[in-house]
């Protein structure tokens, strides 16, 4: 088991497309790769995901697949990159096409009907910003008001303008496709406004048969306004603070983190904290005193996962930047309990037969000074239900298939291993579970371990059984 129990994401791209490099990351401590459908080809996205597929089996080590939805975003159409000064007009051109050499083009172009002169345009994350000037029935002028220089399919957010999109975008449909041909574990939607879209995306995905967990990337005013909806809607979230510190004021960013990753928690669905984590890292060996207080920070809030994004897609450091992130995460964890903030409890929180018996194992196994928590698991909720307590000791979740087990990847802290499922009606799964988990190699003979099995019997009834036991020698139950 490694030692660190905070999840890894590292999105991929063209810096970390050869198989060796790919491995180099794994073995740094990637868990969960996120393949962004914002850039490049479906052809890329399904080599892309065949590669992780042949290292991870190659290295014996089991990594989620995250497809990253690219929503309504505006993205700017060019070619070649473009110096931006403070003062320049730039036009976009209010079509598919530029009608012009040298003007913009945005995706979603009938968007531009919605601005009005005044409003803001913020480029890349909002690094470079324009302020509209003057609109005409084809184009709209802008002024730079903060320069740079701008990359071809950056994204383009308009803060300043009242926004009617669908939830999902033909783009999205096509990415969809995508996604369920290449089998991700985990599929996320950016852009969230409403809990509903959960089922726009559900229904999409059933066209194809496809029916991995959903995520919603939260980085919009309405979603932080909704979350607790939204997070009940779908499988888990993403707190996007690339785009999150654009539609929200920055200094709001840091409190609608702690405040979304809090109702994760309670709810017990895994959060992913993302953009800009180790940033400086796409240029640098080592990241800034800053960076590493944001990962660590993240984990103190109670984060499932910390993300990389362009440090592993497009840096020069892509091994480094796992590799730190990897040791800023284990010391961070390691004083979880002093700082004490992140359990889900106490009871407030707890509202079914399950929060009270998943709380309850937890204390317990403190209280009696266990070394482990077992709980066969058929969809995986139980092990979540423990984790957002985030308790000190291995949290093992015998898991009935390959798919199950690679989407534990994204949950904190719990270690997955394979069962076989019981053919034979009233079969002991409780033993059953310690006997998977000590042929895996996740307990060894002498460890005391509390397992927790909501169907002890297998074709019996749902009793919930709390067991406490040694590990014998064959991984047969013992007195403690
Ligand atoms: P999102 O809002 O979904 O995060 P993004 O454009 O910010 O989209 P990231 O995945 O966060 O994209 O990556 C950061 C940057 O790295 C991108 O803006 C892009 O310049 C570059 N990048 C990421 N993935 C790829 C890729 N597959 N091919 C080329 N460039 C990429
Ligand atoms: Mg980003
Ligand atoms: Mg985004």
């Amino acid at each position: 088991m490694s030692k660190r129990r905070t999840r890894i994401v590292a999105t991929l791209g063209p810096a970390t497309d050869t198989p060796a490099m790919l491995r180099a990351i794994l073995e740094a401590g990637v868990d969960v790769v996120r393949i962004n459908f914002s850039h490049g080809t479906a052809e890329e996205h399904l080599a892309r995901i065949a590669r992780l597929r042949e290292a991870s089996r190659e290295l014996k080590m089991p990594v989620a697949v995250l497809g990253d939805l690219p929503g309504p975003k505006l993205r700017v159409r060019m070619t070649g990159e473009r110096l931006l000064t403070i003062g320049q007009e730039l036009v976009f051109s209010r079509g598919e096409k530029a009608l012009t050499e040298g003007d913009l083009v945005i995706t979603e172009p009938e968007i531009l009907d919605d601005l009005a002169v005044g409003h803001r345009i913020l480029l890349d994350d909002g690094r470079l910003q324009l302020e509209t000037a003057r609109i005409t029935p084809e184009r709209v002028f802008a002024r730079v008001t903060v320069g740079g220089k701008l990359l071809p399919n950056k994204g383009v957010n308009l803060p300043d303008t009242p926004l009617t999109f669908p939830a999902m975008t033909d783009r999205d449909r096509q990415a969809i496709a995508v996604a369920a041909q290449g089998k991700v574990d985990w599929l996320a939607l950016s852009f969230v406004r409403k809990a509903s879209a959960a089922d726009d995306m559900r229904a999409e995905m059933r066209k194809h048969f496809f029916d991995a967990p959903i995520l919603a990337k939260l980085e919009r005013p309405e979603a932080v306004e909704h979350a607790k909806a939204i997070i009940a809607a779908f499988d888990g979230i993403m707190v996007a603070r690339g785009d999150l510190g654009v539609e929200i004021p920055l200094e709001c960013v840091p409190t609608a983190q702690k405040k979304m990753i809090a109702l994760a928690l309670q709810a017990g669905k895994p959060v992913i904290t993302a953009t800009d984590m180790l940033d400086s890292m796409r240029q640098n060996p080592r990241p800034t005193r800053a960076e590493a207080g944001d990962v660590a920070n993240a984990i103190y809030d109670g984060t499932d996962a910390v993300m990389l994004s362009g440090e592993t897609a497009v840096g020069l450091y892509p091994v480094e930047s796992v590799a730190c992130m990897n040791r800023i995460a284990i010391e961070a964890e390691s004083h979880l309990r002093e700082v004490d903030r992140p359990i889900a409890g106490p009871v407030e929180h707890v509202r079914s037969i399950d929060d009270h018996i998943t709380q309850t194992v937890v204390e317990l196994a403190a209280k009696i000074g266990a070394d482990a928590i077992i709980t066969p698991t058929t969809t995986g909720r139980t092990a979540r239900l423990i984790a957002r307590h985030r308790p000190p000791i291995a949290i093992i979740a015998p898991v009935p298939s390959e798919t199950i087990l690679r989407r534990m990847m994204l949950v904190w802290g719990v270690q997955p291993v394979l069962r076989e499922e019981s053919k034979q009606a009233g079969e002991d799964r409780v033993s059953a579970a310690l006997k998977a988990s000590f042929d895996a190699g996740a307990v060894v003979e002498g460890q005391r371990v509390i397992l927790l099995s909501g169907n002890p019997v297998h074709g019996g009834a749902h009793l919930p059984t709390i067991r406490f036991v040694r590990v014998g020698a064959r991984g047969t139950p013992e007195e403690p």
